[in-house]
């Protein structure tokens, strides 16, 4: 491709994304095909001649956009948001022309250095002291994994590191523990890092569903008792079920008394941290020994983008290390290569998107939009509060509603049916897309206000959605 054709199509996708971008609400929010369906309509052989942009772009409008979920809608209220923004795609694209690997700080001194920058203002957002450090993962999942490690390496001297977790090990099983509602990214980092499904200790929650840290006490207790090595406690601020905030300061406590890493997964609800309102919610994480929150959920910075944060940044340079002498540089001893702060060793140029949002929207503009996004929630929680036919499963601190319809009746399995029946019929719609959980065992809806573009007018439409489709099945 010469430059005169990529700068044609350039152009042309850029104008496409702009519309786009502009109202993805002209599509069906949940894709509405068949498993098998996409695939079905691509060759199964690899092209042996190059193709035209204009046939391979006429297939992605006929073929892919179909089988499109957007993220991006409106009225998409699903999970949690994983939302974009116009300066993110801007600074994702200059990335990718660029294509740097910003493995060592040599490979792009840029990159690391402005990576360095961002997340030491994304810091001072959140109000984390400076003995913070951040560094850009891919995602919380990634991050927890890196935060484990370093619990493990912490626990054992660095013997798992060095001999394996057989010999590595003195003494009985490494612990972590979680809330029972801690996200699952937990429980994989606990099996990749080798401590094993079972010794993720679930903690007792209360009512509200955050972790209760008496039992979190007793747990630890009885597990020193038992002859186990209590390591890491993984604290939820914003749990994905209910974003119920795990009650940092007194499982802090506990870590500083038990001696375990505390690592706080504030994964969605971290952006909410850079409100001055809402900064309590993070109060505590001051003292753990990690923090990470995902920009790509609510920081209008497109997917990836997770800000890891670390008291501890020597113990994960040593948990991380490996210094082969093809990666050597003069510069090693005054610069910082971020391949020593994770898991892989080559890096992309993250920190252009975070730096475009952040710059062009300003701490006050990204206040404004999550500001709004918790008031559009806090109205919804409002209208089921008031509805005969509707209940909350779950306080709504910040921007996500547990609910479910009352209006089928019955027990609790009859519930549990109808309301299921009430998600599959409203996102069948194309109109909105909303996805459920448990809690206490009972079937409940989410809906999660999350999107840039997301207006009151989208929420009342999801709403009316769900009270008529609700009522006419009820009448069925
Ligand atoms: N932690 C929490 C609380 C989450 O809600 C999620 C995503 O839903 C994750 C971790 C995983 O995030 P990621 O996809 O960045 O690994």
């Amino acid at each position: 491709m010469d430059s005169a054709e990529f700068r044609r199509h350039g152009h042309e996708l850029i104008d496409w994304i702009a519309g786009y971008l502009d109202d993805p609400g002209e599509y069906p929010v949940l894709a509405q095909v068949s498993p098998g369906e996409v695939r079905n309509r691509l060759p199964g052989e690899p092209p042996q001649q190059g193709e035209s942009m204009a046939d391979i772009l006429a297939d992605f409008h006929d073929v892919i956009m179909p089988g499109v979920t957007h993220w991006n809608h409106p009225r998409f209220f699903a999970y949690f948001p994983a939302n974009n923004s116009g300066p993110s795609v801007l600074g994702e694209l200059l990335s990718a022309g660029l294509g740097v690997n910003a493995m060592l700080w040599q490979t792009c001194p840029a990159a690391t250095e402005l990576e360095e920058v961002v997340m030491d203002w994304l810091r001072q957002l959140l109000g984390l002291p400076s003995s913070f450090k951040g560094v850009i993962q891919d995602t919380a999942s990634t991050a927890t994994l890196c935060a484990l490690v370093c619990a493990r390496e912490r626990t054992t001297g660095g013997g798992v590191n060095r001999r394996g977790f057989a010999a590595g090990v003195d003494g009985g099983p490494l612990r972590i523990y979680a809330s029972g509602e801690c996200h699952s990214s937990i429980e994989k980092g606990a099996r990749i890092a080798g401590f094993g499904s079972e010794n993720l200790v679930r903690v007792g929650t209360s009512a509200d569903f955050a972790l209760d840290p008496d039992d979190l006490e007793r747990l630890v207790e009885a597990d020193v008792a038992a002859g186990m090595r209590p390591c890491a406690v993984v604290a939820t601020v914003g749990t994905t079920s209910s974003t119920a905030l795990d009650p940092l300061p007194a499982v802090a406590g506990i870590a500083r008394r038990h001696g375990l890493w505390l690592h706080v997964d504030a994964a969605l609800a971290g952006s909410a941290a850079i409100l001055p309102e809402k900064q309590s919610i993070i109060a505590g994480a001051e003292e753990a020994d990690s923090f990470v929150f995902n920009p790509h959920k609510w920081l209008f910075t497109n997917f990836d983008c997770s800000a890891f944060f670390t008291r501890r940044p020597d113990e994960l340079e040593s948990a991380m290390s490996i210094d082969p002498e093809y990666l050597k540089t003069d510069r090693d001893p005054e610069v910082t290569n971020f391949r020593d702060w994770g898991i892989q060793l080559g890096r992309r140029f993250r920190a252009l998107k975070l730096w475009f949002v952040l710059r062009r929207y300003g701490a006050e503009g990204l206040r404004e939009m999550l500001r709004s996004h918790i008031e559009m929630a806090g109205e919804f929680a409002e209208w089921v509060r008031r509805s005969d036919d509707f209940e909350m499963m779950a306080p709504a601190p910040l921007n996500t509603v547990c609910f479910r319809c009352t209006a089928g009746g019955g027990g609790e399995a009859d519930l549990d049916r109808f309301n299921k029946t009430l998600l599959d019929a409203v996102n069948a719609t194309g109109l909105i897309y909303i996805t459920h959980t448990r809690l206490d065992g009972k079937y409940a809806l989410r809906l999660s206000v999350g999107q840039i573009g997301t207006r009151r007018r989208h929420v009342e439409e999801a709403w009316k959605c769900l009270r008529e489709t609700a009522a006419r099945l009820a009448a069925a």
